[in-house]
This record gives structure tokens, C-alpha cells and sequence, in this order.
């Protein structure tokens, strides 16, 4: 059967500036600085939010969220990645896995990786063994090394859903 795995890839980037919360994976984590942005720039669940879109060709998230829009003022990403969820079901995909990685110079993620991963779980309705979420520094190199923003990437794999969800000859509906 064709068209059952789809695979999908977000980037997102946030400014780190002082008087913001710093909101990870939908969790604040402790920090001096956070991230600014139209939302509450979870650049985390932003990658996450864009892989799955991706995945399903279905614009990304500017596009069904725009930053010009009011009621996306301080939004709570994750209620928009839980709608994007919401949107690839109702075309007969679910999510397998994600993987992410965040690049951010401080404060360290590790201690905080497995509360993070527990909450995109519960996002995304996801065991929270198909949830990898991984952090790095970048030694100090470029925007992230020298404490100007945050980075994330994530990848998905959707798969078609039961057949009940599926198209007529049991193709999803994309
Ligand atoms: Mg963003």
C-alpha cells in the first residue's frame, strides 16, 4: 500500500532576551532569559509543531497561526500543536515518533529533558518512548554559543491511521 509513513522536518529559531519566561516543550524551565515571540516562542514545540505540518504537506505554522493575528498573542503552543494533531488526524494520519534536538548555550537542558518529553507525550498523545528530545550547546559558535536565541529541530513520521480513518481503498485521505 502506498503513502503510509510520511516524514516530516521543522526549524524554528527565538530571540533570548530578559523579562520572558523561558517555555520548552510546553514546560518553563528555570532561566534568567527567556525566548520572545508573538506566543509564548516555545521554539521547542514550534519545530515539533512545523515537522508535523510538514509531514502532511500542510503549510507550517505561521501559515494556520500567523503572528499578525491577536488571538495568537502569548499562545500557548501547546494548544496550537494539539490542534495541528487535531488537523493531520482528520486526514487519516497519526504520529509515530518525534525526534527534536534544542540548541541553546544555558541553562543546561539534561535536567529537565524528561519532564520535557512527559508533557509532549501528553500533548501529542504520544507513548512517551516515541518522544526523543535531545539538547546541545554549540560550544560557544554563533547566535545560539553567544546567548542571542534558541534553536530546534525536530523530525515525524506520521502513518496512516486505522482503516476506519482511511479513504475508500484504504489510503489515507491526503
Ligand atoms: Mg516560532
Amino acid at each position: 500500500m502506498e503513502r503510509l509513513m510520511r516524514v516530516g522536518f521543522g526549524y524554528d529559531v527565538h530571540r533570548l532576551v530578559d523579562g520572558r519566561r523561558l517555555m520548552l516543550g510546553g514546560i518553563e524551565i528555570p532561566s534568567a532569559m527567556g525566548l520572545d515571540g508573538h506566543s509564548d516562542a516555545d521554539v521547542l514545540l514550534h519545530a515539533i509543531t512545523d515537522a508535523v505540518l510538514g509531514a502532511a504537506a500542510l503549510g507550517d505554522i505561521g501559515s494556520h497561526f500567523p503572528d499578525t493575528d491577536a488571538r495568537y498573542k502569548d499562545a500557548d503552543s501547546a494548544e496550537l500543536l494539539g490542534a495541528v494533531i487535531g488537523l493531520v488526524a482528520e486526514r487519516g494520519y497519526e504520529l509515530e515518533n518525534i525526534d527534536a534536538t534544542v540548541a541553546l548555550q544555558k541553562p543546561k537542558l539534561r535536567p529537565h529533558i524528561d519532564a520535557i518529553r512527559a508533557r509532549i507525550s501528553d500533548i501529542c498523545r504520544l507513548p512517551v518512548g516515541r518522544v526523543s528530545v535531545k539538547a546541545t550547546t554549540t560550544e560557544g559558535l554563533g547566535f545560539v554559543g553567544v546567548g542571542d536565541g534558541a534553536a530546534a529541530y525536530a523530525v515525524c513520521l506520521l502513518r496512516a491511521a486505522s482503516t476506519s480513518a482511511s479513504g475508500r481503498d484504504g489510503d489515507p485521505k491526503l
